[in-house]
């Protein structure tokens, strides 16, 4: 057991959660305790998640600027010249293929695939394109130590659009689609990420949510030479799946009641002193390239607060909020 835990991270006396932390507790409760309470993640750079945040970057900068038209030849430069200066600022290693030029391929690639929008933008009161909003909702208020404790849902949310008259909240979700895309979209429509991030939409604006939709984009490198050409290939790549909520009419209650239920859990496994390293059990630890912190949970509890304040290890800063 491990009692030495810091202390419970609270903002103006609530208790911030985000999707990660909900994750990486039900993938392994080490993960949570690592990463949120010791606020301490992998010190290398992750060339994949480097690529998600330009990526996001660029269709930011295309939804807030063209709104759901096509780009013009100068929105398309300023687009071009945001990922360079990126790369810049933040280069990778000569045999990563997730470079600069990747990286302005997979956007053109895209503005091509998805040149015409079928889906109007929202504007919000201010007269701005919703796109890339950060969120912060109260979710329930729990008890700990005896009294009451708020608890907010936050997140950001990349672009809540109309489409077929339908509030439709979109995800941009990089990926190298190791199965191929139907696979991917297959895994990623069972994602509560994506109702939480439309329980959390209906809460701000009081509009119905009534579908969401994964934009898978790939960060694969093709193949010298395709069989179906390069053109079809990327298409192949570029992937939309719209989930429909009336087809599970319960989606906000098991959401809510699945959440708040984590919550009850970090919270049991914060009182008792100890996050226990489950992925052991389901193999996480070795699941999509392998997890972050195996540097630590290889050695013997004693030495493990060690290695995660040693070099290999960061200060965890990020956060939906900004
Ligand atoms: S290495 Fe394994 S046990 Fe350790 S935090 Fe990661 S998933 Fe959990």
């Amino acid at each position: 057991m491990n009692s030495n835990l810091p202390p419970l991270p609270l903002t103006d006396g609530c208790l911030l959660i985000d999707n990660s932390m909900l994750e990486g507790l039900v993938t392994c409760p080490s993960i949570t305790e690592f990463s949120k309470l010791h606020t301490r993640i992998g010190a290398a750079t992750k060339p994949s998640l480097d690529f998600g945040t330009i990526i996001h970057a660029a269709l930011e900068y295309r939804y807030k600027n063209a709104k759901d038209k096509p780009m013009t030849a100068t929105q398309i430069a300023e687009q071009g010249q945001i990922i360079t200066d990126f790369f810049d600022k933040n280069p990778v290693d000569e045999f990563e293929h997730r470079n600069v030029n990747f990286a302005l391929e997979v956007i053109n690639r895209y503005n091509r695939r998805w040149q015409v929008e079928p889906f109007n933008v929202l504007i919000d009161t201010k007269g701005q394109v919703m796109c890339e909003v950060p969120l912060a909702i109260e979710l329930f208020t729990t008890q700990y130590n005896s009294s009451p404790l708020k608890v907010i849902f936050t997140g950001k949310i990349d672009l809540p659009v109309e489409w077929d008259s339908k509030i439709t909240i979109i995800d941009n979700k990089t990926s190298s689609m190791f199965f191929g895309p139907q696979r991917f979209l297959d895994e990623q429509r069972w994602s509560n990420q994506y109702r939480g991030y439309c329980w959390a939409f209906e809460k701000a604006t009081g509009k119905t949510v009534e579908a969401f939709c994964i934009n898978g984009i790939c960060t694969k490198q093709p193949p010298m030479k395709p069989k179906q050409g390069i053109d079809q290939w990327w298409n192949e790549w570029m992937v939309r799946d719209i989930v429909h909520l009336a087809l599970t009419p319960d989606w906000r209650k098991e959401w809510f009641d699945s959440t708040t239920m984590l919550v009850d859990q970090f919270l049991w496994y914060y009182e008792k002193g100890y996050f226990p390293p489950l992925g052991k059990f389901t193999r996480a630890c070795e699941n999509y390239g392998g997890c972050q912190y195996r540097d630590v949970c290889s050695q013997p509890p004693e030495k493990r607060t060690e290695i995660l304040n040693g070099f290999l290890y960061k200060q965890n800063t990020w956060s939906p909020l900004h």
